[in-house]
């Protein structure tokens, strides 16, 4: 018998960074689900972007364990991780500006292809298919030909999260992913999020109240490092100690 087995896609336990003696994450306890879209909120600094900087492996963990698959992440090289299903986007768009939107899709095709083989070299009728696909599922099918540089900030969200997606990954983290856009913008990530994450399990940092009603299934408050609170959004919003630290502001 397997001692640590778990059934989570996700593990996360007694994980702390600490900075010169400052734990931004401090002892975090977290289990994500398969096919879980799980929201993380919190006031500016409560350590919800240093949490995914441990996960993908950007930010080294001072203690703890990060289990994906069973498979402890800890230790391992960022690109790594990310072959083993852990996709993650950040809160500034990473696009390439000059290439078309179409272009950005084909080079995140993950079977080897580069910036210079994704101009000189015909792609093939399978990775095409997936890229329109995915183009129509991130509200880009119109503007494939287009230059990345002249879309809006809110479609330049849509892209990286397009790339991710192509990438096909098990989870897929967004941090901040509607900051910036409109208010229609807004609702249409959420409808794409809900879809994504029936094929794969998400983890969302926001901000936006109204969003993460819109989209939240299970919500974990993050303040000062720590879990301040973990449910569904009705029992955080009426969680005394959330009041007082986020929603009372
Ligand atoms: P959030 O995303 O919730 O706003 P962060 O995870 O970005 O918060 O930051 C949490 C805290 O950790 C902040 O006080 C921030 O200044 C600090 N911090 C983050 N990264 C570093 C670092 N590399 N060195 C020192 N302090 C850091
Ligand atoms: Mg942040």
């Amino acid at each position: 018998m397997l001692g640590n087995n778990s059934d989570y896609l996700l593990s996360i336990e007694d994980l702390t960074v600490s900075f010169d003696g400052f734990k931004a994450v401090d002892d975090i306890n977290m289990y994500i689900d398969t096919g879980e879209l799980r929201v993380v909120i919190g006031p500016n600094g409560a350590g919800k972007t240093t949490l995914l900087d441990l996960i993908c492996g950007k930010t080294a963990a001072s203690s703890g364990s990060i289990k994906f698959n069973n498979k402890e992440l800890r230790g391992l090289a960022e690109h790594k991780i990310v072959e083993l299903g852990v996709g993650r986007k950040f809160q500034t768009p990473s696009i390439y500006e000059n290439l078309s939107v179409y272009e950005n899709l084909e080079v995140s095709y993950p079977e080897g292809h580069n910036v210079l083989s994704a101009i000189f070299f015909k792609t093939t009728d399978k990775i095409d298919n997936e890229i329109h696909r995915i183009a129509k599922e991130i509200y880009l099918e119109d503007s494939l030909e287009m230059e990345a540089s002249l879309l809006s900030h809110g479609q330049k969200q849509w892209l990286e999260i397009g790339m991710l997606l192509i990438q096909d990954p098990e989870l897929m983290m967004l941090d901040e992913p509607v900051a910036g856009m409109s208010v229609k913008e807004r609702e249409q990530t959420a409808d794409l999020l809900k879809r994504i994450c029936k094929e794969r399990s998400v983890i969302v940092i926001e901000h936006d109240m109204d969003f993460v009603e819109k989209i939240a299934s299970k919500v974990t408050v993050l303040h000062q490092g720590r879990v301040l609170a973990e449910g569904n959004m009705e029992e955080v919003q009426n969680n005394e100690k959330v009041i007082e630290v986020y929603l009372g502001h």
